[in-house]
């Protein structure tokens, strides 16, 4: 349906009575960090409002529907999102608080219990193992898409929030309104929207980060990551591959189909190379692609049998140098974005949401407005660091991988089955993958 100046609500496309348009709190961006930031707000006094530029529709969510089937796939072939995330125990367990991680272990996930790093220039290998450090996996992969869907399921039914969608914002003003500092949002159609406090959850490209005029740091990581599903010969029995080539690392991420017949066939794929490299794989016809990507894993799971279309994104370090300015804050991917070597990315915006829920709920016990510098600042606190610290890691291990000198390989080599025979030291890295002991 058309939507004309003079429509003021909107949800998945269609006109309701209007709403008031001011709210306690804005949270612009409904990905997996913005919705999980509004579901962790659910039992708070706060008048809230979600809104993204896309419809929230969980029936339109591609591959939602279970065992859809994938563009070029097979009738035999079950259709997975070619965006998947490495969710670590932190985030499960903020999950499992929500009440969501039942439907999404339900609708199709798979828990890995081991992974396998090594170093495609030498010997240097480690392995990490879930039984080690006495859990019962290291982390789950899961599709971003079923991730949403049980977001937005819940959100559905939230008491104090609405949603917003598909609706963008075009610009962003300063304002006081009795006494009280405001934001207010003018969107891409119907009335502008106020809040006492905006919270930006819209991304790596994130337009209220660059409306409110918030300074970044930022450079390209020269790669480009290469994304798609495989069919593997042999089972993947849980296990997480990564291979570090001096182009860049390659992940085989195990899925589950539920299938019992093949449930242990399918890996999600990110590679990520230099951007001619990216190119050259992208435009290499199926079974060579196939051909290529079994070498590069050194046949570990046997030949590529199927692929799915794929995918090319570039890739690019960003870090916000302030999280808060006046009564906007940045959360997640709108905060950092970072390499999606080590699987970080969301899992970090996750603890983003967790720690801002929880200040701006203490400080509203507190007595304490909202938007008060003194709770914005505790949460910029909580996060900065553990954001930075992450990103310099991750970008040390890119600059580590590629070094051709042969003093360094020797080093990264010995490094590596060094470590690997240090059970002390190897699980703490364990354990800080994923997202416990910080
Ligand atoms: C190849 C690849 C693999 C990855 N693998 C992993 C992994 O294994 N583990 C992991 O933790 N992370 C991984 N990541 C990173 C992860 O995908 C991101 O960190 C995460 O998706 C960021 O979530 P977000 O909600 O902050 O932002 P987004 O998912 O980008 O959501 C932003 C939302 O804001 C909306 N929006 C944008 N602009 C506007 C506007 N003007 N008005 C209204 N709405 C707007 C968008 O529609 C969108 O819904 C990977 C990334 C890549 C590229």
């Amino acid at each position: 349906m058309p939507l004309g100046n003079n429509c003021n609500y909107i949800y998945n496309g269609k006109m309701k009575a209007a709403p008031p348009t001011e709210f306690d709190a804005i949270i612009v961006g409904g990905g997996m960090v913005g919705a999980s930031l509004a579901c962790l707000l659910e039992n708070t006094p706060l008048r809230l409002a979600l809104v993204d530029q896309s419809a929230f529709d969980v029936d339109a969510i591609p591959y939602f529907r279970q065992r859809s089937m994938a563009d070029g796939a097979s009738a035999n072939q079950p259709g997975f999102d070619p965006r998947v995330s490495a969710i670590t125990a932190a985030s499960k367990n903020l999950f499992v608080g929500m009440g969501i991680w039942n439907e999404i272990e339900r609708s199709r996930c798979c828990a890995y219990q081991d992974m396998e790093v090594w170093d495609a220039d030498g010997t240097g290998s480690i392995h990490f193992a879930a039984a080690d450090i006495n859990q019962a996996e290291l982390g789950s992969i899961v599709e971003n898409s079923l991730v949403s869907a049980a977001l937005y399921n819940k959100l559905a039914s939230s008491p104090n929030l609405e949603i917003l969608a598909p609706l963008a914002v075009d610009s962003l003003d300063f304002l006081e309104q009795e006494g009280e500092s405001m934001v207010q949002l003018q969107m891409d159609r119907g009335r502008p929207l106020r809040a006492k406090l905006v919270i930006a959850a819209d991304g790596a490209n994130s337009k209220i980060r660059q409306l409110a005029n918030f300074a970044t740091r930022e450079w390209d990581y020269d790669h480009h990551a290469l994304v798609t599903t495989v069919r593997t010969a042999s089972a993947h029995g849980n296990e997480a591959l990564q291979r570090f080539i001096d182009t860049g690392p390659l992940a085989f991420l195990p899925l589950n189909t539920g299938l019992d017949s093949d449930a242990q066939h399918y890996c999600s794929i990110v590679w990520s190379m230099v951007p001619d490299k990216a190119r050259e794989i992208m435009s290499l016809p199926d079974d060579e692609f196939r051909a290529h990507l079994a070498a590069a894993i050194e046949h570990r799971l046997g030949e590529i049998e199927w692929s799915a279309p794929r995918f090319s994104f570039p890739l690019r370090q960003r870090h916000a140098i302030d999280y808060v300015h006046r009564n906007i804050v940045l959360v997640g991917d709108a905060a950092h974005s970072i390499h999606p070597l080590a699987g970080q990315g969301v899992n970090l915006g996750l603890l983003d949401a967790a720690a801002l829920a929880e200040e701006l709920s203490r400080g509203l016990q507190a007595g304490r407005k909202l938007a008060d510098p003194i709770v914005l600042q505790r949460y910029q606190r909580r996060r900065i660091g553990h954001n930075l610290g992450m990103m310099w890691l991750m970008e040390g291990f890119k600059h580590l991988f590629a070094e051709q000198a042969l003093p360094v390989r020797w080093l990264r080599n010995s490094g590596m089955t060094a470590i690997d025979n240090l059970p002390a030291i190897k699980n703490l890295l364990a354990r800080r993958a994923m997202g416990m002991d910080w």
